[in-house]
């Protein structure tokens, strides 16, 4: 930060030169489309399929730590009929 303007020693005033060269300020709200806008957001909108696994009784992908969906059965034990059709 630039001290030329400074009246007494150790205390900076803030000028228009400070805010313009030395300070990182915000992007103004007009300045950022809202496509670039969005752009930058969608690395947060992503979303993924959660992690499955295969059930050793029928062989269908499941969720990990869970019941079948498809056959009922969790860890060789049948947990939940489950209905055909
Ligand atoms: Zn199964």
């Amino acid at each position: 930060m630039c001290l030329k303007n400074s009246v007494y020693p150790g205390f900076v005033y803030i000028t228009e030169y400070h805010y313009s060269e030395d300070l990182k300020m915000a992007v103004p709200k007009k300045k950022k489309s809202k496509s670039r806008k969005r752009m930058h957001r969608s690395i947060n909108m992503k979303m993924d399929l959660p992690q499955m696994t295969k059930c050793p009784e029928c062989g269908g992908l499941t969720l990990p730590h869970r019941v079948c969906i498809h056959c009922g059965y969790y860890k060789g034990k049948l947990i939940v009929e489950v209905k055909k059709g």
